[in-house]
Protein backbone atom coordinates (compact mmCIF):
# COMPACT_ATOMS: atom_id res chain seq x y z
CA UNK A 1 0.00 0.00 0.00
CA UNK A 2 1.42 3.74 -0.75
CA UNK A 3 1.49 6.57 1.10
CA UNK A 4 -1.46 7.80 1.92
CA UNK A 5 -2.34 11.56 3.36
CA UNK A 6 -5.39 11.67 5.69
CA UNK A 7 -7.23 14.92 6.40
CA UNK A 8 -6.00 18.74 5.58
CA UNK A 9 -4.13 21.30 7.12
CA UNK A 10 -0.71 21.17 9.36
CA UNK A 11 -2.25 17.89 11.82
CA UNK A 12 -3.25 15.89 8.53
CA UNK A 13 -1.45 12.18 9.33
CA UNK A 14 0.93 11.16 6.41
CA UNK A 15 1.59 7.62 6.91
CA UNK A 16 0.54 3.85 5.22
CA UNK A 17 -0.97 1.26 6.95
CA UNK A 18 2.68 -0.50 7.37
CA UNK A 19 4.03 2.25 8.82
CA UNK A 20 1.15 3.15 11.01
CA UNK A 21 1.30 -1.10 11.76
CA UNK A 22 5.15 -0.48 12.37
CA UNK A 23 4.96 2.38 14.96
CA UNK A 24 2.27 0.74 16.88
CA UNK A 25 4.17 -2.82 17.32
CA UNK A 26 7.18 -0.81 18.12
CA UNK A 27 5.19 1.68 21.19
CA UNK A 28 3.57 -1.42 22.35
CA UNK A 29 7.10 -3.49 22.62
CA UNK A 30 8.61 -0.33 24.55
CA UNK A 31 5.11 0.07 26.90
CA UNK A 32 5.84 -3.70 27.99
CA UNK A 33 9.63 -3.16 28.60
CA UNK A 34 8.99 -0.01 30.42
CA UNK A 35 5.76 -1.05 31.72
CA UNK A 36 4.29 2.44 30.98
CA UNK A 37 1.21 3.47 32.28
CA UNK A 38 -0.47 6.17 30.12
CA UNK A 39 -3.85 5.59 29.26
CA UNK A 40 -7.56 5.36 30.78
CA UNK A 41 -7.46 1.85 32.40
CA UNK A 42 -4.85 3.95 34.80
CA UNK A 43 -5.71 7.12 34.78
CA UNK A 44 -7.37 8.65 37.99
CA UNK A 45 -10.71 10.10 35.70
CA UNK A 46 -11.92 6.99 34.50
CA UNK A 47 -15.00 5.87 34.56
CA UNK A 48 -15.54 2.34 34.55
CA UNK A 49 -18.08 2.17 32.09
CA UNK A 50 -15.40 2.73 29.51
CA UNK A 51 -17.39 5.55 27.59
CA UNK A 52 -16.18 8.65 29.37
CA UNK A 53 -14.62 10.19 32.18
CA UNK A 54 -14.63 12.93 34.46
CA UNK A 55 -13.17 15.17 32.46
CA UNK A 56 -16.22 14.61 30.72
CA UNK A 57 -14.74 13.33 27.39
CA UNK A 58 -15.97 10.64 25.19
CA UNK A 59 -12.81 8.14 26.02
CA UNK A 60 -14.27 5.16 23.92
CA UNK A 61 -11.43 5.35 21.28
CA UNK A 62 -8.73 5.77 23.72
CA UNK A 63 -9.91 2.66 25.52
CA UNK A 64 -10.06 0.68 22.83
CA UNK A 65 -6.63 1.69 21.83
CA UNK A 66 -5.30 1.15 25.46
CA UNK A 67 -6.20 -2.60 25.56
CA UNK A 68 -3.97 -2.77 22.32
CA UNK A 69 -1.44 -0.79 23.29
CA UNK A 70 -1.61 1.63 20.09
CA UNK A 71 -0.09 4.80 20.06
CA UNK A 72 -1.72 5.74 16.71
CA UNK A 73 -5.33 5.11 14.98
CA UNK A 74 -6.02 3.61 11.40
CA UNK A 75 -5.35 7.51 9.91
CA UNK A 76 -1.87 8.06 12.07
CA UNK A 77 -2.87 10.78 14.56
CA UNK A 78 -1.97 10.29 17.84
CA UNK A 79 -4.45 8.51 20.88
CA UNK A 80 -2.96 9.82 23.96
CA UNK A 81 -4.93 11.66 26.40
CA UNK A 82 -2.69 15.12 27.65
CA UNK A 83 -5.11 15.04 30.74
CA UNK A 84 -3.85 11.36 32.20
CA UNK A 85 -3.04 11.63 35.36
CA UNK A 86 -2.16 8.49 37.53
CA UNK A 87 -4.41 7.34 40.03
S1 LIG B 1 -8.58 12.26 31.37
FE1 LIG B 1 -7.88 11.32 29.45
S2 LIG B 1 -6.66 9.53 30.06
FE2 LIG B 1 -7.92 10.15 31.80
S3 LIG B 1 -9.79 8.89 31.68
FE3 LIG B 1 -10.20 10.87 30.66
S4 LIG B 1 -9.77 10.50 28.47
FE4 LIG B 1 -8.78 8.84 29.67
Amino acid sequence: MGRRTYGSGPHAARHSAKEIAKANDAFAKQAREFNLLYDCRHCVHVRHDGTSCSMDYPNRMLWDAAATSHALDERGHLVFCKYYEHS
